[in-house]
């Protein structure tokens, strides 16, 4: 059973999808089907809507959150966008090193790294994602991937802040395919992320890390997979884009 000392967190991920109306009529009408929820309530979405999801999300369980920013403070570099700014139009936490952010834009681990401790300097509550991609997992190399990307992700991390990192694990294989991994195959993972951080950090300080999980997520398999002890939480892309499909999975006890 998940061990519900740790805070349980849902997150959704909204992607490149949503214009700043679409968000905030979304926001409101999802409020008032989470007020009782046993889960914090994140949502990532575009840059574009930060402001206007925050301004709606006053009140609520709905803490608003960005897809991506860069390592600098500021500077010459087109396109990007900096902790600071988010923090300046509401957003209180960041997805780092997703994989469409690692496969399709070629984010590096040591990348990754840098932004991570950007955002515990500037004080934007960072969500680390980690995981296989299929041949990785065919070939035997999923722990050993995974380990290569945590320790040289969070390289540098501080024991202090690390419990200001959220992890997901989240296989590649299992995102928006429809294919999500068994409850048992995520807690083995789950259960090994853990093990690395308290190699890391610590048991103790590794005890409290949240560790949520993602790929295909969906209200019909979110309570299965919350009833593993080490599965703190759910990272949900496509599903996070239905008011009625997010709200059953934030409210996953009553499923
Ligand atoms: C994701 O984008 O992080 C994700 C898990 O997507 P999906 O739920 O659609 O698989």
């Amino acid at each position: 059973m998940t061990d519900f000392t740790r805070p349980i967190i849902i997150a959704g991920n909204w992607k490149m999808y949503k214009t700043t109306e679409e968000a905030r009529a979304f926001v409101k009408e999802l409020a008032p089907k989470v007020g009782n929820a046993l889960s914090q309530v994140f949502l990532a979405v575009p840059f574009t809507s930060i402001k206007d999801t925050a301004d709606a999300a006053k009140d609520s369980r709905i803490v608003i959150g960005a897809q991506n920013m860069n390592d600098a403070n500021e500077g010459a570099f087109t396109g990007e966008i900096a902790a600071r700014m988010l923090l300046d139009v509401g957003a209180r936490f960041v997805i780092l090193g997703h994989s469409e952010r690692r496969h399709l834009f070629h984010e590096s681990n040591a990348f990754i790294n840098k932004k991570v401790l950007r955002a515990l300097a500037d004080g934007i509550r960072p969500i680390l994602c980690v995981g296989e991609k299929l041949d990785e997992r065919e070939q035997g190399n999923t722990e050993q991937v995974v380990k290569d990307q945590l320790s040289a992700c969070l390289d540098g991390v501080t024991k202090d802040k690390l419990n200001q990192v959220i992890l997901a694990y989240e296989p590649v294989w299992a995102i928006g395919t429809g294919l999500n991994a068994t409850p048992d195959t995520a807690q083995q993972m789950h259960s090994f992320c853990r093990r690395l951080l308290a190699d890391m950090f610590g048991q103790e300080i590794a005890n409290k890390v949240l560790i949520l999980y993602g790929g295909s997520v969906k209200p019909e398999n979110a309570r299965t997979l919350m009833l593993e002890p080490d599965i703190d939480g759910l990272l949900v892309g496509g599903a996070s884009l239905s008011v009625d499909a997010f709200s059953k999975i934030v409210n996953f006890q009553n499923m």
